[in-house]
């Protein structure tokens, strides 16, 4: 693609924080169609929820869809609502379920919602560790430990120290996403501790190392830990950078390109509002792809900036994690 034909314009783009909202504000690069790339979807084998929808009790400055208290452009889902779509997921042959948000916990309906689907295939949260009081993981083990299929916990914490991690996530957050891992690995669970990199690559190993030690010393003694790379929409556009012009996804690039190994091929994301191509575009609206799954099952263009992340950094939102041992 020639530069020359390479434009750069606004999208609007509705962040819970009024501060960032104009400055969030998202640039496309917009690439003719012979140069767009697009992602088939082979089999929907994964199937997200955004359950929490984009209210959340942290405030994150790097939050890729800007969640927050007042963020509320998606809602909570209830269990019936989803249950309709777990009925049509298994005539489609969906194998697992993600559910995030916002924050999940915060979804009072999210203890149904998770045995309705542990009935039919494996689960996993997605969360900020806060809401997951003792009583909380209690309920959890009993969910799972009456399934055959398993659920994982995710737990997202951005920093091994207090000071780090409360400079993007909030005063307090780390002590009690830390009381949350704790309860999780009190009640059997071996927690995906997910960190989203906001350090120099130089850093990773110092920061593998010091989460590991952290994890071991409140008695989590192989701790999974998964790295992310930024996604640079949303707040973590204003608190870093957004994507530079030369950041995106053409037809050549895809060319000998294992593309199973973007989300899109395989997944898609429900939310409240219908079926978006997957969670990373949810707030972008061309990225709602229907009302059904069974519609949801089309190409799509990957036109968005955002792909290039998965295109350098694969299946960003997945499960693989490395152990600390
Ligand atoms: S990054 Fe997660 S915990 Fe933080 S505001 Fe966004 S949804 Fe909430
Ligand atoms: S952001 Fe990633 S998962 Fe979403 S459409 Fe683009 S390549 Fe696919």
């Amino acid at each position: 693609m020639s530069l020359e034909n390479l434009k750069v314009h606004d999208h609007s783009f509705n962040a819970g924080a009024p501060a960032a909202s104009a400055a969030a504000a998202e640039e496309a690069v917009v690439l003719s169609s012979e140069e767009t790339a697009w992602a088939p979807l082979y089999d929907l084998d994964t199937l997200w929820f955004q359950v929490g929808g984009t209210i959340c009790n942290l405030w994150c400055t790097h939050c890729f869809i800007s969640c927050s208290p007042e963020n509320h452009k998606f809602g909570f889902m209830p269990r019936e609502f989803v249950k309709k779509y777990l009925d049509e997921s298994q005539e489609l042959g969906v194998k697992e379920y993600y559910f995030t948000g916002g924050e999940p916990f915060m979804n009072r309906d999210l203890p149904g919602i998770l045995e309705d689907t542990l009935a039919i295939g494996p689960a996993t949260v997605l969360t900020n560790g806060i809401l997951i009081q003792k009583r909380v993981a209690r309920r959890l083990r009993e969910i799972t430990d009456d399934s055959i299929y398993s659920l994982e916990i995710r737990v997202s914490i951005d920093g091994f120290t207090a000071e780090a991690n409360d400079r993007i996530r909030g005063q307090g957050s780390f002590e009690k996403a830390i009381f949350g891992v704790k309860n999780l690995v009190a009640h059997g669970f071996l927690p995906i501790i997910t960190v989203a990199q906001t350090w120099e690559d130089s850093e990773t190993e110092r920061v593998f190392d010091g989460f590991r030690q952290v994890m071991t010393d409140i008695g989590y003694a192989r701790p999974r830990i998964k790295m992310i790379p930024p996604l640079r929409i949303g707040r973590e556009k204003v608190r870093s950078r957004g994507y530079d012009k030369f950041e995106y996804i053409t037809k050549e690039l895809l060319t000998d390109y294992d593309d199973t190994l973007l989300q899109c091929t395989s997944s898609r994301m429900v939310t409240d509002k219908g079926v978006y191509v997957c969670p990373i575009l949810i707030d972008y609206p061309e990225a709602k792809v229907s009302d059904s799954l069974k519609d949801s099952l089309q190409p799509y263009p990957l036109k968005h900036q955002a792909c290039y992340t998965c295109y350098i950094s694969g299946a960003i939102c997945h499960n693989f994690s490395s152990s600390g041992n």
